[in-house]
Parts: structure tokens; sequence; C-alpha cells
């Protein structure tokens, strides 16, 4: 094979399937065998046009799983055959000051999967070899794939909160990102709320590991959870700033409100909600490499799997419609083996 096939877009959802000259990896990269690409909601800053030069072609996708099957010059650690994923955070520089203070996460010089890289809507994708997470043996591709954003991002969030064992957990948004959040968050021990619109989700929220369902269309989300003792942190999926708006009064003190849920909207929230009971509001970006191998091992000995639906890779663009439709359950996988 010297070609590989990948769908490219450029501006709004212009998508194009191109086939491409295979290529030697450069210093510090391998190349993958693309097994399967989950269609996270954030490919929609490539598919939507939203960076800064969208008349380029970019590949999306960032929920990467594959094979290496060349590897580049001054490579350590990883050798063809090996079975990896890659997220979003395509690999720290290791140069850079936050790289050189530890803070791998904000490196100022990473690649963004399929957003300033190209990503897995390909057969082939090359990639910095600091962005490559092991994976664990028995974890198959389809499976594996959406816990490398989704999972990911809920696992660091859940991690980074400072919430006792058994302390409440409210997980705002059921979607991929949300329905994983509330299976690591029960796996943790937490006990957990979820927040959704509608009673169509109570009884999946409930099987996913919810122990309290709240209805956001018929009840304010932050009355619910102050009824329940006030919340010791939330995390917050929607794609909506103003639907996070009265989520804050509804944190116990000392409680975190953890924002997750890329939007373009604004949120707003009354200055004295967060002095009195000294609650705060912070945000998190998936994770390092390590941090994913981690989530990994834990998603795989708790038995967390994601809910997929999967699409083969030649309708990609069709699988980012869906996803963007807000109607998959949970997550588009799409299948490049198929
Ligand atoms: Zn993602
Ligand atoms: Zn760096």
């Amino acid at each position: 094979m010297s070609t590989y096939r990948a769908f490219e877009v450029t501006e709004s959802r212009q998508f194009r399937l191109v086939e491409r000259e295979i290529r030697e990896p450069e210093p510090g990269q391998v190349r993958l065998r693309v097994e399967a690409c989950g269609v996270c909601h954030s490919d929609a800053v490539a598919a939507e046009g939203w960076r800064a030069d969208p008349g380029t072609p970019i590949v999306p996708g960032h929920e990467i799983v594959g094979v290496i099957d060349a590897v580049g010059a001054g490579v350590w650690g990883w050798q063809v055959g090996d079975r990896v994923g890659v997220g979003f955070l395509g690999g720290q520089c290791g140069h850079c000051e936050s790289c050189r203070r530890g803070d791998f996460v904000n490196c100022s010089d990473q690649p963004q999967t399929g957003t300033t890289v190209d990503g897995g809507y390909a057969e082939v994708v090359y990639v910095r070899s600091s962005g490559l997470v092991g994976l664990p043996k028995g974890l198959g591709a389809l499976a594996a794939a959406p816990l490398l954003c989704a999972g990911l991002t809920m696992y660091r969030a859940l991690g980074r909160l400072s919430v006792r064992p058994g302390g409440l957990v409210a997980i705002q948004g059921i979607g991929g990102l949300g329905h994983l959040g509330l299976r690591y968050a029960a796996h943790l021990g937490h006990r957990v709320a979820a927040i959704a619109r509608g009673e169509g989700k109570a009884e999946l929220a409930r099987h996913l590991g919810a122990d309290h369902y709240i209805d956001s269309t018929v009840e304010d989300p932050g009355q619910a959870l102050r009824a329940l003792g006030g919340a010791d942190a939330i995390i917050a999926t929607a794609s909506s700033g103003a639907s996070m708006n009265g989520l804050v009064t509804g944190l116990a003190p000392q409680g975190q409100l953890m924002v997750v849920g890329a939007t373009a909207d604004p949120m707003t929230v009354a200055t004295t909600d967060l002095i009195f009971g000294t609650r705060s509001i912070g945000g998190t970006l998936t994770g390092t490499s390590i941090e994913n191998e981690d989530n990994l091992a834990f998603a795989q000995r708790q038995g967390i799997q994601p809910l997929i639906e999967v699409m083969p890779l030649w309708e990609a663009p069709a699988a980012y419609t869906r996803m963007m439709s807000g109607q998959a359950r949970f997550r588009v996988v799409l299948d490049t083996t198929a």
C-alpha cells in the first residue's frame, strides 16, 4: 500500500475523501494504522471552520486507536506492532516553560490532534511519540476510542476535585462526556446526581450509576441539589454556558464547579454565590498521555465501557452530523477496519 484514504474538511463541513501518499514518519513521530476513531464534539473546531485558517484542509478526529507500523528517528520506547491510542493532546514538546514545570497539559508547543494536525478520520495518522498512550491488553479498539478523550476528560476532572469518598458529585448533561462521567463517578465511590433535560434519560442515568436524577426542564438544578444537601462538586458537560448559570448555587460550602463542556456562549454567575460558601469554578482539559494510561487501566479494571454507535470510516461526514445532532447514544465511533 503506497496511499491511504482520509477525510479532510475545510470551512464549514466541507468534507472531502482524499487519497494521500504514505510517507516515512518525521523524527520524533510514529505512523499508525488506524483501527477506530471516536467522534467528539470538539471535532467541531475543525469541522465547523472555527480555526484560524479554515481554508486549509485538516483531518478531524482525536480518539484514535491504531497499531504502530513505522517509527521515526529518535523515538524511544515504542515499537512497530504496538497497539496505542492518541487523544486530543498530541504530545508535549518537553522544552517550553510549562513542560519544564512538569505541566504537560499546558505545553505551549503541543499539537492538537485533528485540529492543528491531521487526526483519525483516516486509515493512517502520524503522531508525536510523547502523545502516545499504551493500550492495555484485551481492550478493544471500538470501546477504547471514546475513553481516550471523553473518558479521560471525566477521569481527570474527577481526579482534580477534592471530594471526600461518598461525597455528592453532580454530572450535568448526559451525552458523550456525561454518560461516562456517571460511570466514573459511581465507580470512584461517590454519590452521584445526574442533571439532564426531560425525563427521557432518567432510567438510563440510574443504570449508569446515578443515585439521583434532576430534570432541568421541571426543576431548578441548583435548588434540587441544595435539597440533596448541596453538591461537593459539579462537572458541567453541556455545550451551553447559559445552562451552567444556575449550577453554582447548588454547590455545598467549598464546592467546586468543573467546566468541561466547551461552548461559545458565556456563563454568568453572581459574585456573592462564589464568596458566600467559598465556592469555586474551574476548567480542565483532557489530560496527558500517562494520565490516559491510568484512565484506561481504571476503566478496564472497573468494567467501564462507553455506549457507542459504530459507523464505517467511509461514513465519517454522516457520523459527524449524527454526533452534532445530539441524537447519538452516546458516542459515535468510526470503524476503520470495516
Ligand atoms: Zn474530544
Ligand atoms: Zn512544552
